[in-house]
């Protein structure tokens, strides 16, 4: 499991409460669907992928909604929001998400911030996994923070971010 979803799931926080963390986690305003957060617990790489994808609202969306989650659906999830309320709704927390200016930080911040992350002995080498792969397409510098799993270079431009050392 990686670090990021200890966060989630610490004082053993309720079902709904775990969805409502991971939502915020990655910038929404609303619970992520149950079976995203059953797949993220479950497995390590769609989990490293959600957190690469926080700083790409189109990404995002895709692994929101990827068909893959399907299989983690169970009967209890009925009694969430539709589909379609929920999309509508991520939808519009991620167009609020940037328009509202938070994706991108100044870039004498951003600057600031990658430095200290490249000397950080917590960034390393992605793993070659075809999900960082896609994930990283158009980032010159591919290394993760293996504390939270984000590509450091985008981490570092999203403005609401922190670092999960508190060195930024
Ligand atoms: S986000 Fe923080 S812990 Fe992660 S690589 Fe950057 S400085 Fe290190």
């Amino acid at each position: 499991m990686i670090p990021i979803l200890e966060e989630v799931e610490k004082d053993g926080a309720s079902w709904q409460e775990m969805c409502l963390r991971l939502g915020r986690i990655l910038g929404l305003d609303s619970p992520v669907p149950g079976s995203v957060l059953r797949r993220a617990r479950a497995d390590d790489r769609f989990a490293a992928h959600l957190m690469i994808c926080r700083g790409t609202p189109d990404l995002l969306k895709e692994a929101l909604f990827d068909a893959g989650n399907r299989a983690f659906e169970r009967p209890q999830d009925s009694a969430e929001r539709s589909v379609t309320q929920l999309g509508r709704g991520l939808v519009s927390s991620l167009a609020s998400w940037v328009a509202d200016g938070a994706r991108f930080a100044p870039k004498d911040l951003h600057e600031q911030r990658l430095s200290t992350c490249r000397s950080c002995p917590h960034l390393v080498d992605p793993p070659t996994k075809l999900v960082y792969r896609v994930a990283l397409v158009g980032s010159s510098d591919q290394r993760v923070c293996h504390l939270c799993g984000c590509v450091a270079t985008r981490k570092a431009r999203v403005a609401s971010e922190k670092c999960p050392a508190g060195y930024w």
